[in-house]
């Protein structure tokens, strides 16, 4: 079946109680057993297993080609099990330009733990091997990249990792599965921020993790999770479930509206550099058009009038949102390098945008007329 009917089928089925076609919320905290003390549905406690839960980590693993998933509270909760699976002394290979969070956590509260954590370049694959060594454990891999919209080429990382035998761990919230597939490229796990395109409308916080096969290592993740409560609600899940059905087809108009937009930037005298892997000028176009069957909705710009002339752009649009996140309905701009903190690599001249599903047209003329400076 195609990634359109998966989306919309995978995890579903009309409840036998009633003949609902859509998922009921189960909100049962708890859930009986029988009389001789055993669980006849499978189902205990609520932060071990819940319906609604089951139901989309199924949906995940459809939709990634996967094994088994889980899912999380959020994608950093997602994020902080994966290291916490590890022991103190194993040594993770990071991107230096994977999502802020992502290397707040490892400095402020791995790091501390004793994770030995070194950050590299994934998109030089000299510097790639240089970082690897024998006690590496694990690397993780985001790509496009947050927020300079890098291209790491996933097979030939994950086999470099895997010689040492370190487990390839790729973040696939930007890309989404429906426009690329890690496992197919060799990875062992996937990672989302499922608050992003997969929820899909801004609306709601979640995370999971799907893995290609079952492992010691996943079911210590599972065991994290299970002791450390780091769960989504039932009605969290139904609603990234709802948001997934639709994943496919918002994915398009997201890549149609971001090409266009990218376009028409890069042409504009105000913009110094558009950073999409959908431009044939990207450093990172020919991996991504093998391994992405489209180039997503994210992109930033930079301007050349520094970072005053970003806070203006910011300061003058009227369809885009001046906020986080991404991955909804609504287009949203914001300058990074003032919400990463003191160890931010991003230029202070950068806007990243993440590109709704308004008409493309009104998104330009948004662009256009914050570029003029006019109120
Ligand atoms: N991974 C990526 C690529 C992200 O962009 C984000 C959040 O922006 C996260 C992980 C963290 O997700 P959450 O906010 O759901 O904890």
């Amino acid at each position: 079946m195609e990634i359109e009917t998966r989306a919309i089928h995978a995890g579903r089925q009309v409840d036998p109680a009633t003949g609902a076609v859509v998922p009921p919320l189960y909100l049962s905290t708890t859930f009986e057993r029988e009389a001789d003390g055993s669980y006849p549905h499978n189902y205990n406690y609520i932060r071990d297993r819940n319906p609604n839960r089951v139901m989309l980590e199924d949906c995940l693993c459809a939709l990634e080609g996967g094994k088994v998933a889980s899912a999380f509270a959020s994608g950093s909760a997602a994020t902080m099990s994966i290291f916490q699976a590890l022991n103190p002394g194993d040594r993770v290979v990071v991107p230096h330009d994977a999502y802020s969070g992502t290397g707040t956590l490892l400095r402020s509260l791995m790091q501390p733990w004793g994770l030995k954590v070194a950050f590299a370049d994934m998109t030089n694959l000299q510097e790639v091997k240089a970082a690897i060594t024998s006690d590496t454990r694990l690397v993780w891999l985001e790509t496009p990249s947050n927020p300079m919209l890098k291209i790491t080429d996933i097979g030939a990382v994950t086999a470099i990792a895997h010689k040492v035998g370190a487990l390839s761990v790729c973040d696939n919230t930007w890309a989404t599965p429906v426009l690329q597939q890690p496992f197919a490229l060799g990875c062992d796990l996937v990672v989302h921020s499922t608050t992003k395109y997969l929820g899909g409308h801004s609306d709601v916080l979640g995370g999971a993790i799907i893995a290609q096969k079952e492992s010691e290592f996943f079911e210590k993740v599972l065991h994290i999770q299970h002791i450390g409560g780091a769960v989504p609600s039932p009605f969290d899940c139904w609603l990234i479930l709802r948001g997934i059905a639709t994943l496919p087809y918002r994915m398009k108009g997201h890549c149609e509206n971001a090409d266009k937009l990218a376009r028409w930037l890069q042409q504009h005298r105000a913009i110094a550099r558009v950073h999409y892997p959908g431009l044939s000028t990207h450093s990172g176009y020919a991996i991504a058009s093998q391994q992405m069957s489209g180039f997503g909705g994210m992109l930033s710009v930079e301007l050349k009038g520094g970072k005053e002339a970003a806070f203006a752009m910011a300061a003058h649009v009227k369809l885009f949102r001046r906020a986080t996140s991404l991955g909804g309905v609504e287009s949203l701009i914001e300058h990074r390098a003032s919400i990463e903190g003191k160890n931010t690599r991003t230029p202070d001249s950068l806007l990243r945008l993440s590109v709704g599903l308004e008409n493309a047209e009104d998104l330009i003329a948004d662009c256009d007329r914050a570029l003029k400076g006019n109120p």
